[in-house]
């Protein structure tokens, strides 16, 4: 990930006033390749590095911060900046029915987007109706009834008798049905063409123009790529449109697309489409797309996850031990707790998470897994005596446990005076002194 790539490129790069202008350019085509990974579009990758670049430049070394992470801190603010900062919130209409137009590629999304789209509405306490403005595709009014039905919303489709035939009366008509049934908002879906197509933006821009929408959303496929530019630059000139909404975000992509588009067209993403379900859904949030498109994974999830790894209950008798509840902490728990790093460790690998968390998270990475074997072998020499009572340990027994687990009886006494040293650490934590660092860890 970008992160360990940065951490690769500083790691002879502390306490210096200034980064070097070598270490700029290092870290700028790392920060290249992480974007071009992530199928952001290349002019807008060379724009963005050379904003980053500028901005590293003008900035001192922080204390707080190593290099890559002050990198990481500035590039992450960047596209978050690009991304549209705070969520764009929709706009509605003052009087009457607010009109949101959907526009975009065949298969972008739009029509399971406008079900997504009214059920959010619903839930919001609006009264949405849904208008089957595509009749393209023989089966795309079928598949707007459906998805209404669904979500409980109301379709307004051309049917025989009700003498509307074409989209743009379909959608002016709609309107009209709107405020008679005290609808306030209605949502367009339209016809979309597989490429970009001339008849095709004529049409909408009709539609658009017929019902003056409050909000025109352009609909696209996160998985589109490289051609996110030419499409969005394609309907801003043939229909324009408001705000972005990415669809198909629970797919593999890593979401360069909404870059790209948000850097090329100034327009917001507002909404994200993540999956087949009515309810994948949701407004768009720019710092989590930033971080999955420099794949940083999320501290939050990992601090869940952190949390659940280390089982509660084991964690409640660690304290009562320590509280002189439950007995003293032992060479056991000290292994337990070994084991538990383990699993966070080859979590942090597996997830790619713990950014931004510098010191815990390289102890994390770097911490050899070998290791635990060999204090497990260690621990598993003693008796349980010993485990439970380390003090006893003295000289002639230690000798024993280093020929017992194949080690050396310095490894025995490293061993020792770390078990004192953690558990030393933990008292202090039992105490209320936070989390000073883990215990065990190996420094
Ligand atoms: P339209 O042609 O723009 O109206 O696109 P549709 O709404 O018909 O969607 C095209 C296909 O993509 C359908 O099979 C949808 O079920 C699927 N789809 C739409 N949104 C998502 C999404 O967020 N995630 C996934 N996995 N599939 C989606
Ligand atoms: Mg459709």
């Amino acid at each position: 990930t970008l992160s360990d790539r940065l951490a690769d490129t500083f790691k002879n790069l502390r306490g210096k006033g200034r980064l070097s202008e070598a270490d700029i350019d290092a870290t700028a085509r790392e920060i290249r390749i992480a974007l071009l990974e992530a199928d952001v579009a290349l002019p807008v990758v060379k724009e963005f590095v050379g904003a980053v670049k500028d901005r590293a430049r003008g900035e001192e070394v922080s204390g707080a911060l190593n290099p890559a992470q002050q990198i990481i801190k500035i590039v992450n603010e960047e596209l978050v900046t690009i991304l549209g900062g705070e969520t764009r919130r929709l706009r509605y209409a003052k009087t009457g029915p607010t009109v949101i137009m959907l526009a975009g590629l065949q298969g972008a999304g739009k029509t399971t987007l406008a079900a997504k789209l009214a059920l959010w509405l619903k839930e919001q306490g609006k009264a949405p109706m849904l208008v089957a403005a595509d009749l393209q595709r023989p089966n795309a009014v079928k598949q707007l009834q459906v998805n209404g039905e669904r979500v409980g919303v109301t379709v307004f489709a051309p049917e025989p008798g009700n003498g509307v035939g074409d989209p743009v009366s379909v959608a002016r008509a709609s309107i009209e049905q709107a405020k008679r049934t005290l609808h306030d908002v209605v949502i367009v879906d339209t016809a979309g063409r597989l490429g970009i197509d001339a008849e095709l933006m004529k049409q909408a821009s009709d539609i658009r123009d017929a019902v003056d929408p409050d909000e025109v959303l352009f609909v696209v496929d996160a998985m589109i790529g490289q051609d996110a530019v030419t499409t969005a630059q394609s309907f801003l000139e043939g229909v324009g449109y408001d705000g972005v909404v990415l669809t198909k975000l629970d797919g593999d992509a890593r979401g360069g697309a909404a870059l790209s588009i948000a850097s090329i067209t100034g327009k917001p993403v507002m909404f994200a489409s993540n999956g087949e379900k009515m309810t994948d859904f949701d407004l768009f949030h720019p710092d989590r797309m930033a971080s999955r498109i420099l794949d940083m994974g999320d501290v939050m999830t990992l601090i869940e996850q952190a949390e659940k790894s280390f089982d509660s209950e084991q964690a409640m008798k660690a304290a009562q031990k320590l509280s002189g509840q439950g007995g003293e902490f032992t060479l056991d728990d000290f292994l337990e707790q070994m084991q538990q790093v383990r699993k966070l460790g080859s979590m942090s690998k597996i997830m790619g998470m713990l950014p931004g968390m510098g010191q815990f998270r390289e102890q994390l990475e770097n911490f050899d897994e070998r290791e635990i074997d060999r204090i497990q072998a260690i621990i598993q020499s003693m008796t349980p005596a010993e485990r439970a009572n380390p003090k006893m340990i003295d000289g002639s027994r230690r000798a024993r446990i280093a020929k017992g687990s194949g080690r050396q009886v310095s490894d025995v006494n490293h061993l020792v005076d770390r078990f004192f040293e953690a558990r030393k650490m933990m008292m202090q934590m039992a105490r209320g002194g936070g989390i000073p660092g883990m215990p065990g860890m190996p420094g």
